[in-house]
């Protein structure tokens, strides 16, 4: 669902990536960890097209492309990739429903009443169908990610990519988020998570992607992370 070959990134004379490959099954739930400034989020972000790469090239859920990529391609890459960020991004002046049937009525030209019946059931997926009608701002951070989350799934994505989404929250509201990226693997939702939660990543993932200066140093099983073979990803773990 996922292949990336040879890709590499320069943001000006910073090599961010140096040639990356990395080919995901549908299904596959896969962590990438690695020290600050490692490429992480580039590389994430270069499978939704959110930064150009300058060599190699992407294949996601179907699409296959460069440098560029074509605009109808492009529209239905992001129907079929959710991406959620650290930071949720919510509409602050709209309703946690109207933010999730926003895209629905507008890129998928659902009838209102059909995008309210989705964000509920989205809604009900991430446990908050009793706050639809809030606003961002009288919900907890952990409540905004998970409508964050809920407004991805919304669009009915192939592949999830998730970049820290708890590394703003306190660990109680960290651990709901949690729960539901878990839920989503139990059915079977295919996911690349960028995160620090090493716990979290040998619970969940199915393998597991150590970048380092820009490349995979290191990929295995999450038995890997008790016996890391290369001396930096043990001197990272330590
Ligand atoms: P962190 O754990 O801190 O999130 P990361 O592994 O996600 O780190 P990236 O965000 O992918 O790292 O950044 C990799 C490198 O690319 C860093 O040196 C960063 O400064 C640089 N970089 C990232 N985004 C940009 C940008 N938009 N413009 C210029 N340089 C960038
Ligand atoms: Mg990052």
């Amino acid at each position: 669902i996922v292949r990336l070959d040879n890709v590499h990134k320069w943001f000006g004379d910073n090599h961010v990536l140096k040639g990356v490959d990395l080919s995901i099954k549908p299904g596959e739930i896969i962590a990438i960890i690695g020290q600050s400034g490692s490429g992480k989020s580039t590389a994430l972000r270069c499978m939704d097209h959110l930064e150009q790469i300058d060599k190699g090239s992407v294949t996601v859920c179907g699409h296959t492309f460069g440098a560029d990529i074509p605009k109808s391609d492009l529209k239905m890459l992001r129907q079929d990739v959710g991406i959620v960020f650290q930071s949720y991004n919510l509409f602050p002046h709209l309703t946690v429903e109207r933010n999730i049937t926003l895209a629905l009525t507008s890129v998928k030209k659902m009838s209102r009443s059909q995008a309210k019946d989705i964000a509920q059931t989205v809604l009900t997926q991430v446990g908050l169908q009793e706050k639809s009608q809030m606003y961002p701002e009288q919900l907890s951070g952990g409540q905004q990610q998970r409508v964050a989350i809920a407004r991805s799934l919304a669009m009915g994505p192939k592949l999830m990519l998730f970049d820290e989404v708890t590394s703003a929250l306190d660990p109680q509201l960290t651990g709901e988020v949690l729960r539901v990226i878990e839920k989503l693997a139990r059915e079977g939702m295919t996911m690349v998570l960028v995160t620090h939660e090493m716990a979290f990543a040998m619970r969940v993932a199915h393998r597991i992607v150590y970048m380092y200066q820009g490349k995979i140093h290191e990929q295995g099983g999450p038995e890997m992370l008790r016996n890391p073979q290369t001396p930096e990803l043990k001197q990272f773990l330590d």
